[in-house]
């Protein structure tokens, strides 16, 4: 196996990989056939795992790690090992969908709220002429919904499922049954189905490039500022991890 190139962060490793990078290796796993999963990492993970056992084994043993939020870049570049950009979720999924579209592969979209599956599948279909979407459910991470869900992936035979339950939830719903889903490539892809069908607003170019998204959802989903004291909270345990 290719050694991989990882930054890690708080004890969370990170691929360093450009988007091109990272297509190539989903690219990869889908013709290998074997089950992969794929982690979208950003603070608020990082910060979910060092009190979550079980979920900071999920991101250790993810095969791809992609490094989603300006504070992983950040914390990357003071512990001396930066990371060469950011990959934004809703970015890698709109990059999926091209790639699928290009190589015939097959797309299962999983959770996000009743309607907002579909209406992602119908954005990207539009962006991508030829895409094929076999499947979209917006289910629960509930367990007793498992089987039926599972059973439904099994069947629409998808080479790449998209798990937009929100973390932790959407990585260990995964890996949870990776073994038995049958699909190669399955990501968490958290608020992404939202962006996508139009049913949240990105943050405007300039916030995205002065790394002022966070800002932006805290503004339109104030309800997440606890959750989002993470970042504040990540940033000191990186500032002092490395003393
Ligand atoms: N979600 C869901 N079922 C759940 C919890 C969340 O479908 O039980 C969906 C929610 O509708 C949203 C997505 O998970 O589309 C991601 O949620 P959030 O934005 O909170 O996740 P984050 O991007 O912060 O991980």
């Amino acid at each position: 196996m290719v050694k991989r190139d990882q930054v890690v962060i708080l004890g969370v490793p990170v691929d360093n990989v450009t988007e091109e990078e990272a297509l190539a290796k989903i690219e990869a796993f889908i013709e290998n056939g074997r089950p992969h999963q794929v982690v979208t990492v950003n603070p608020e993970f990082v910060m979910a795992a060092q009190s979550d056992a079980n979920f900071f084994q999920v991101l250790k043993e993810a095969d791809l790690s992609l490094p989603d939020g300006v504070g992983l870049l950040w914390a990357a570049r003071f512990l001396g090992a930066p990371l060469s950009q950011r990959l934004a979720g809703v970015d890698t999924v709109r990059r999926i969908a091209s790639l699928t579209a290009e190589r015939g592969y097959r797309l299962f979209l999983l959770g996000a709220a009743e309607g907002v599956a579909e209406a992602t599948a119908m954005g990207l279909e539009e962006e991508n002429p030829g895409l094929k979407v076999v499947g979209t459910y917006a289910g629960s991470p509930d367990r007793k919904e498992e089987e039926e869900i599972i059973e439904m992936i099994r069947a629409a035979r998808p080479h790449l499922l998209l798990v937009a339950y929100g973390a932790p939830q959407q990585d260990l719903w995964i890996h949870r049954h990776l073994g038995r889903l049958e699909v190669p490539v399955a990501m968490g892809v958290g608020g992404a189905f939202d962006f996508i069908s139009g049913k949240a607003q990105r943050a405007p170019g300039w916030m995205q490039r002065l790394g002022l998204e966070w800002l932006h959802r805290l503004l339109h989903e104030p309800w997440r500022w606890r959750r989002m004291l993470a970042l504040p909270k990540f940033v000191w345990l990186v500032l002092t991890s490395s003393r």
